[in-house]
């Protein structure tokens, strides 16, 4: 590895490693879902990059030091400084993770019926548009969906089939258009500025508000930096401002690159929008001081998004989620590629050909991973993403991914070399692999509760 850590280990967090008897025994009680296995017996927990990052000692120190209050505590003057001063954006809401800066935008903004363009919704906007009684539409380009083909922005939007969204549904029906950055849903793929300032253009030319789903803008910023044209002298910082200074607003996790547990941010422009989008908030997150947290990880969000935009970091970052991918594709490993920012993600079609989509593929390796090494990654295929068609049969996602995301600051490069030899093993023994039979799933966001049983 090129960049060493730019951290060390102040303190740690003792691991619990089960036999594999243990873990078979967990897995058919979790209903073969790793949602339901219980942290303590999970060994290298890759379910999600989001809410597991380690803070560093000036986030704690921060959050300590802050004053707790209902209104106007430092921590929020000190949060609405760094949003200024990152993103450039005036007006903003604090409110409780993502999903709760989409459900303010899209109760406010979403009428029954709307279309809502993305490159591609991630499951908690998909399913906060449906809920709303919207249409979320995913329109990145083709190629994001065949996996081995090797594009430097394979996140993009394609503009062509923008324009056709809104000249079919009308601009009326389309009540914003969004871009996530990085496409946390196609493999953590990076979106040009380019594709970002075109996208601009389209939503400014159909006076459409351009909203990012920003939860990855910094590993975002850093592909720009490494990839685009004009971009390798500049600091995150400076392409950060660049990316938002095209946008009307944004929705932001702070459970990823808020380098916090919990929280998040809606940004808006519009002072009419941010007043309307502030007093639903009042009544469903809080109060906009601390808009559903505890003042203190306001403070630790200011620090972690002051962190997360220095140059050395992100450099170490890539470099770990790289060299993890690397390690997978050494041996024969099918992946997205190119590794994506945050996590890689394995394509359960081709580890797993003889498994139809029905029969759920990357569920089938999530629970094997586990079974064989204790090892918690995410399926994200036709359980999270596909849908049930109106006689109850499964209509299976475009992509059947296994999710390893990499939790910022946490993991050694020996323990991701455990993890791709672990599933190298399981790559040697994939005929053994049966599908799974879905047992139980609710209508939205089913994949966090459903049940399978094996097939055989
Ligand atoms: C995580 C995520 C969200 C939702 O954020 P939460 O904090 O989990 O509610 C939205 N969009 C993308 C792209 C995400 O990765």
């Amino acid at each position: 590895m090129k960049t060493p850590e730019p951290f060390k280990i102040k303190m740690v967090e003792n691991l619990n490693r089960l036999s594999k008897q243990q873990r078979e025994k967990k897995i058919k009680k979790a209903g073969y879902n790793v949602f339901k296995l219980r942290s303590e017996d999970v060994y290298i927990d890759m379910l999600t990059d989001s809410g597991t990052s380690a803070m560093s000692d000036k986030q704690v120190s921060r959050m300590i030091e802050t004053e707790q209050a209902y209104a106007g505590s430092d921590s929020y003057y000190d949060l609405k400084k760094t949003v200024e001063d990152i993103f450039c954006f005036e007006r903003f809401l604090v409110v409780h993770q993502g999903r709760g800066a989409e459900n303010v935008l899209y109760s406010v903004i979403l009428d029954e019926g709307d279309y809502v363009p993305n490159n591609m919704h991630f499951d908690t906007t998909k399913a906060n548009v449906k809920h709303k009684g919207g249409t979320p539409v995913n329109l990145v380009i083709d190629e994001a969906y065949d996996p081995e083909k090797k594009l430097d922005f394979k996140g993009n939007m394609d503009t062509e089939k923008l324009k056709s969204l809104i000249e079919e549904k009308g601009p009326e029906n389309v009540p914003i258009i969004m871009l996530t950055v990085t496409n946390n849903t196609g493999g953590g793929q990076p979106v040009s500025m380019e594709n970002i300032k075109e996208v601009s253009k389209i939503a400014k030319d159909h006076d459409i508000p351009f909203f990012l789903d920003a939860c990855r803008f910094a590993e975002n910023a850093y592909f720009i930096k490494k990839r685009e044209k004009g971009y390798g002298d500049k600091s995150i910082r400076e392409i950060t401002r660049e990316m938002f200074s095209y946008a009307d607003g944004f929705t932001f996790s702070a459970k990823k690159e808020g380098l916090v547990n919990i929280g998040g941010l809606l940004g808006i422009r519009d002072e009419e929008l941010h007043l309307k989008c502030k007093n639903l908030s009042i009544i469903i997150e809080g109060f906009p001081t601390y808009g559903g947290l505890a003042c203190r990880e306001l403070s630790a969000m200011a620090q972690g998004m002051r962190e997360v935009i220095k140059d050395g970091y992100q450099e170490y970052r890539h470099q770990q989620v790289k060299f993890l991918g690397d390690e997978l594709l050494d041996r024969d490993i099918p992946l997205i590629e190119p590794i994506g920012g945050h996590a890689v993600f394995v394509d359960a079609k081709r580890f797993l050909p003889d498994i139809p989509q029905k029969h759920f593929p990357a569920q089938a390796l999530t629970t094997e991973l586990y079974k064989e090494a204790g090892i918690r990654g995410v399926e994200l295929g036709t359980s999270a993403f596909g849908e049930t068609d109106e006689e109850g049969n499964i209509v299976p996602a475009e992509m059947e991914n296994m999710r390893l995301a990499v939790p910022r600051r946490v993991y050694t490069i020996n323990q991701l070399r455990y993890v791709a030899e672990s599933l190298k093993e399981i790559f040697d023994e994939r005929h053994n692999i049966k599908g799974m039979k879905r047992t139980y799933a609710p209508e939205l966001l089913g994949h966090f509760t459903a049940e399978f049983k094996p097939i055989g």
